[in-house]
């Protein structure tokens, strides 16, 4: 077994504490590798990744009784490389990487890594093969070193600390009076946002998944710390498959391919000197709202009146 840890003791606790702090529910899978059975067919094969592609395909999808929040979406994120979404806020970003994790059904269309419909593939082999840092990084009761080791059960001490110096967080973690044992969550000590942030990127490097996925990752982070963060960031991205979100237009400025969501479609997609070129663009009106503020802050796009 190589869980060092009790797994469903541990999860009930988790629930407790996701249901006390509010946090939405579907962030449990960040760290957690369950076998869900739910919703595999009984004869489902694990996924293969080859190169790592990924294709939505026409994904349209709308919560439980509420309006449709995607609209036929179709984009390539290339193996291997950077793809950036932006877009304003409720613009279906996020709901974007939750599908692709299938935390819920699409109500059409298909997504596909290396040709294989993941609604055919068994969730547990999906979720193994993506590394997810999410938008509020979560924190477990328990060691700075088990929160590091829940990307990967079976990650050595050594590995978790590689990590962590890629991550930039070695340094505050060794300033704690216990190091990596120091004790956080409810009854540990309290971290600021930019260190959670910094332990959840760690998290994600020591999981060495092909797929990566940063869900504002960097929207907790003071302007020093975005900027370690993203040294870090590279390193990880690097020969990776990456869908990046990002409030700020820096970070997405030079992926390979941007995909610019409005209202749940996609409205136009290309790297950032493409979309510069059409300056009646959504991005190009962006990136003048940015240059305006001095800011890069993407998501207050919509106040952006148009032209
Ligand atoms: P973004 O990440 O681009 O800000 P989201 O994907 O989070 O946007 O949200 C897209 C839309 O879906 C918004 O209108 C939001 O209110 C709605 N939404 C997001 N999550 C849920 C949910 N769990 N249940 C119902 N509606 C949701
Ligand atoms: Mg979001």
């Amino acid at each position: 077994l190589l869980l060092a840890y009790d797994p469903a003791r541990r999860l009930a606790r988790v629930q407790v504490n996701l249901e006390r702090s509010l946090v939405n529910a579907r962030m449990i899978y960040e760290i957690l590798d369950l076998k869900p059975r739910q919703g595999d067919a009984p004869d489902a094969p694990a996924l293969k990744i080859a190169k790592g592609e990924i294709v939505f395909d026409l994904v349209s999808f709308s919560y439980a009784e509420s309006l449709p929040v995607l609209h036929g979406v179709s984009f390539v994120a290339a193996a291997g490389k950077t793809t950036a979404i932006v877009g304003g806020s409720g613009a279906g970003k996020s709901t974007l990487t939750a599908l692709l994790q299938r935390f819920y059904d699409l109500d059409a269309g298909t997504i596909s890594i290396d040709g294989q419909d993941i609604s055919k593939v068994t969730k547990h082999s999906l979720r193994q093969s993506i590394a997810y840092v999410s938008q509020q990084p979560y924190l477990f009761e328990g060691s700075i070193r088990d929160n590091i080791r829940y990307g990967r059960a079976n990650a050595t001490d050594a590995e978790i600390e590689i990590a962590a110096q890629q991550a930039q967080a070695d340094d505050f973690i060794r300033q704690q009076v216990n190091g990596y044992d120091t004790l956080v969550g409810e009854n540990g000590v309290t971290l600021s946002g930019g260190q959670r942030q910094r332990l959840s990127i760690a998290r994600a490097i020591v999981r060495n998944a092909p797929i990566l996925v940063l869900d504002e990752a960097t929207s907790a982070l003071d302007n020093e710390s975005e900027a370690r963060v993203q040294v870090a960031l590279a390193e990880v991205m690097r020969n990776r498959t990456t869908i990046v979100i990002a409030h700020r237009l820096s970070t997405v400025v030079n992926a390979d391919n941007i995909v610019v969501l409005e209202h749940g479609r996609l409205v136009e997609q290309g790297t950032h000197r493409a979309l510069l070129a059409n300056p009646h663009g959504v991005y190009a009106r962006f990136h003048r709202l940015q240059n305006e503020k001095g800011l890069g802050i993407v998501n207050d796009i919509k106040a952006a009146p148009e032209k």
